[in-house]
């Protein structure tokens, strides 16, 4: 029998946790010394440690808890499917009733006529699968050499070595993590970046590094560009209002695919399903994951266009994962879009919680610490400053501060995280206004309290 319990002591499930368990973006020699918050369960929107401190969620797990903790419908499907057909496989010309229901229910989510789903265990494989897609949806139509895929400096897309390649996180790049074959632009990233410019006018000339992008590698070696709706691991960076007509119109100006990656942005978080509809985008394939099951399996996707499908149907597309469309994992994301759409959470987003954390968000840029507020939907940023009259950097190295401020959210039982110097929630989409109230709460503590130990080590 498994000895090792909650019911344990948290120092010896943190021992125990150092001596074999290697965490994911973790230096763990500092894990170890520290010690992991030990998480045992939870419920709505709130954690519950090993010490039994109740835990504010605001960033609903890895920005996937999109239903909020602890529905039993859920666990129920998963219980069932796997009595009834705990796995089987959709190679070799077979398929399964819960691979047909949730490719039928993307299919009527998704916008346009984005119509055919390749299913994944989660973002980064199905961005895996978009390299080979398009690279093979080209090559069906007899134009090879379109291989080169443009992305974005600071975009996330995942950790496998095609995501990492795809994405723009030089950090991870600098870890064995580059492929050829992939370009990238500038970002959207006004505040830091954009110096003397307006935010439109920035917005436009980063829009157009695509089309010199594209010029300057050979419209006929591009197959696709890559880039997030908002960039959310890269600090939720909202791009100013003159960005994406832009970017759809030198997309359309050009023979290349348009992939949307709404890993983060998709069912429900901007207060629209897709990220897509909230900037109004046409893109030929979108990449999906986290809240198609709200977390609560392991599954993503690549919902393309039918014309991509089309082309790529016209030869046997060699690819595809032990996991593709697993049937617990679509049961349970099935059950999950249900309760997104019967409990008719996507509106509660739109009309209710996104607009009230707004009000409390934009409050925060009070703060003498806070530079700029941003939000889209449930998903929200701050920059911390040394002088918000300039936008002016700490000196210390970035993240410093953001760590420090961090440190005093979770010790004021607020999961809020920082991106360098950057602040940023993603709350379950269920959050009630209580929810946020106590949100606001606990971040208004921790910005007074961080400002005061960033003041006293001498860094402001
Ligand atoms: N794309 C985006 C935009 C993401 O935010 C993430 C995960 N944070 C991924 C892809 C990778 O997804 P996964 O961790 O499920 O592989």
């Amino acid at each position: 029998m498994n000895k090792i319990t909650n019911h344990l002591p948290t120092a010896e499930l943190q021992a125990l946790d150092a001596a074999h368990h290697m965490h994911p973006f973790t230096a763990n020699a500092f894990l170890a010394e520290k010690g992991a918050r030990v998480i045992t369960r939870a419920t709505g929107v709130t954690l519950t440690d090993s010490e039994g401190e109740q835990i504010l969620d605001a960033m609903a797990g890895l920005w996937c808890v999109n239903i909020g903790y602890g529905r039993d419908e859920l666990a129920d499907v998963a219980y069932r499917q796997m009595k009834e057909l705990p796995y089987y496989n959709t190679f070799f010309m077979s398929t399964h009733v819960p691979a047909i229901a949730l490719a039928d229910k993307v299919a009527e989510l998704a916008p346009g006529n984005l119509n055919h789903v390749f299913f994944a265990s989660g973002g980064s494989e199905a961005n895996d699968t978009n390299i080979r897609l398009v690279r093979t949806y080209w090559q069906n139509l007899g134009k090879p050499s379109k291989q080169i895929i443009i992305g974005r400096n600071n975009a996330y897309h995942g950790s496998t070595l095609g995501a990492t390649s795809l994405g723009g996180m030089k950090g991870m790049q600098a870890q064995g993590g580059l492929l050829p074959g992939f370009a990238h632009i500038g970002q959207p990233h006004w505040y830091l970046e954009g110096g003397d410019m307006s935010p439109e006018e920035f917005g436009l000339m980063r829009a157009r590094e695509l089309e010199a992008k594209i010029a300057e590698l050979g419209e006929e070696n591009v197959a696709a560009f890559i880039a997030e709706p908002v960039q959310g691991a890269g600090g939720v960076i909202v791009p100013p209002d003159s960005y994406w007509p832009e970017i759809q119109r030198i997309c359309d100006a050009h023979d290349i695919l348009l992939i949307v990656d709404e890993v983060i942005t998709g069912f429900g978080r901007t207060g629209e399903w897709f990220g897509t509809q909230y900037y109004g985008l046409r893109p030929d394939i979108i990449t999906i994951a986290k809240g198609l099951s709200s977390g609560y399996a392991p599954i993503g996707g690549s919902v393309v266009s039918d014309h991509v499908a089309e082309v790529l149907g016209r030869e046997e597309f060699a690819h595809g994962y032990t996991y593709s469309g697993h049937p617990v994992a679509a049961a349970v994301a099935l059950e999950n879009l249900r309760i997104l759409e019967d409990e008719k959470i996507v509106d509660h987003v739109k009309n209710e919680a996104a607009p009230y954390l707004a009000e409390k968000w934009h409050q925060l840029g009070d703060h003498p610490f806070v530079g700029e507020t941003k939000i889209v939907g449930m998903m929200a940023s701050l920059a911390l400053t040394a002088d918000k009259s300039v936008r002016k950097p700490f000196e210390s190295p970035a993240g410093t501060v953001g760590y420090m401020v961090r440190e005093k959210c979770f010790a004021n039982n607020l999961i809020m995280r920082h991106v360098g110097d950057r602040m940023i929630v993603a709350p379950p989409l269920v959050m009630t206004k209580a929810d946020i109230d106590l949100l606001f709460e606990r971040a208004v503590k921790s910005l007074d309290e961080g400002y005061a130990a960033v003041k006293e080590a001498g860094l402001l």
